[in-house]
């Protein structure tokens, strides 16, 4: 509690308004440019907040008194909500909790006020640290968790939950129940294709939001009929548009080829209409798509760049980097022939990514930071996929929406996020420089506004000596 209020007061010059006839606020955001995150249309606005909620908003020549404790100058500033990363990792064992817990305070300077985790086998701290957070004992993003990953026997993640019969399907999910998670993560390394597929749809029965990998044993039009919620990476949705879907799950059934070897054929037989039709099942079937495009750049280029000048990578306790290894193994040791179909596997899903876009496909922006995922650091990451996301021709606006109106909407929590309305949770952020002309501009944070609560990412990145993690003001 004490670091919190350190971080509040150094914060933001605090002043108390003496005038008499007022109506009071825990914390009001004068004259911003506020951004709607659906139009992109900006207005100049005054926020009013009250208990961790906009209670007002008012335009900024609407002078009626009021009074805060806390008020911040929003002149020339950018408002949005604060931003989510929608697909993130706390996990790596029991020796890495508190690098894991560590990492929230990344989150908080980079803007982001939400992570939605996709499973891991850290569940116990990260289910602590989210009621935490919630009652502002920890400075951290609000965490909506998967908790373990459902997968087979001898999964590849550790703390998965193993489905290896009917049976298992409802034990599995009875305890994610009992676990209060926030949705399903199914993984693919070694749950049979039936299994996954019914796994689906006893969730969706019971009213749970499934995302996950998908077994190449299955189709994606399998997936999307059992009802899942959302599709992790573009592998799944490469193997929905090829023309010849069909035959290649047969084979890989047949263990004629398996993942890695398909890749080039799903390119190979990439067919227009059939990706049209697979979007359109996407939408009709109101799946979103996760497209991890940064974490795609960074890891297929392992051979070539050197990350050791990586700004964040300092702040990776050894016990993550440790984990960085496997995977940058894994690539020194691929032949020259895998490594470029992986380089152009990677430049494939960026047009794919914008295809669909293109065609109102929603997607959700997320990293997939945490251990083992090489260089893929938590906060900045996000601000990573959101410019990969541009740089793949998607527009600023719909990358931005990417990230916080999708993921609300997503996980059914748009009552309380996503927009900035009266009536929802003041989780916002203040940006220096707009992000609609520059994507670069996420970086560019004045405040963080989580609640009723104001940070500067500036302390946070003095506290953790890393004042070059920010973008100097
Ligand atoms: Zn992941």
């Amino acid at each position: 509690m004490k670091k919190r209020i350190l971080i509040f007061i150094l914060s933001i010059v605090v002043f108390s308004c003496k005038n008499e006839v007022q109506t009071s606020y825990d914390l009001i955001i004068e004259n911003g440019n506020v951004i709607d995150i659906v139009s992109g249309n900006i207005s100049k606005q005054s926020i009013f907040i009250n208990e961790g909620r906009i209670v007002k908003l008012a335009n900024s020549d609407d002078e009626s008194a009021s009074a805060s404790e806390i008020i911040l100058d929003g002149t020339d500033k950018y408002i949005l909500p604060g931003f989510w990363d929608n697909h993130v990792h706390f996990r790596g064992g029991d020796s890495l909790i508190q690098a894991n817990k560590d990492f929230l305070k990344l989150f908080i300077m980079n803007g982001i006020t939400t992570v939605r985790d996709a499973g891991g086998d850290l569940t116990s701290s990260v289910m602590e640290w989210k009621q935490q957070i919630e009652n502002t004992e920890l400075v951290g993003p609000t965490i909506f968790s998967a908790g373990p990953k459902i997968d087979g026997k001898s999964a590849t993640w550790a703390g998965s939950l193993a489905v290896e019969t009917e049976d298992d399907i409802s034990v599995a999910l009875d305890s994610l129940k009992a676990l209060n998670v926030d949705f399903v993560k199914l993984y693919d390394s070694r749950i049979s294709g039936e299994l996954y597929l019914k796994t689906i749809q006893e969730a969706t029965k019971r009213g749970m939001i499934t995302s996950g990998h998908m077994p190449f044993t299955v189709t994606l039009d399998e997936t999307l009929d059992s009802g899942i919620g959302a599709i992790e990476h573009l592998y799944y949705v490469l193997k929905g548009c090829s023309s010849e879907e069909k035959q290649i799950t047969e084979a890989i059934k047949n263990g004629e080829y398996g993942f890695w070897a398909s890749m080039e054929k799903l390119i190979a037989t990439y067919q227009d209409s059939t990706a049209e039709n697979t979007f359109e099942s996407l939408k009709e079937h109101n799946t979103y798509v996760v497209p991890t495009l940064h974490i795609g750049n960074v890891l297929s280029y392992l051979d070539e760049v050197n990350h050791e000048n990586d700004t964040y990578l300092k702040l990776m306790p050894s016990g993550i980097v440790k984990t960085y290894e496997g995977r940058i193994r894994s690539s020194l040791n691929s032949s020259e022939e895998a490594r470029q179909n992986r380089k152009e596997l990677n430049t494939f899903f960026k047009s794919l990514a914008k295809s669909l876009s293109d065609a109102n496909v929603k997607l959700l922006a997320g990293s997939d930071s945490g251990a083992s995922n090489s260089y893929t650091y938590p906060g900045i990451s996000l601000h990573q996929e959101l410019k990969a996301m541009v740089d793949a021709g998607i527009s600023n606006l719909k990358a931005l929406q990417n990230s916080t109106y999708n993921g609300a909407q997503f996980l059914k929590k748009d009552s309380d996020y996503g927009t900035i309305e009266v009536g929802k949770i003041s989780d916002l952020v203040i940006l220096n420089s707009n992000p609609l002309e520059d994507i670069n501009n996420t970086r560019d944070i004045d405040f963080v506004i989580k609640g009723n609560d104001v940070f500067n990412p500036e302390i946070i990145a003095n506290e953790i000596n890393c004042m070059e993690c920010i973008v100097n003001k």
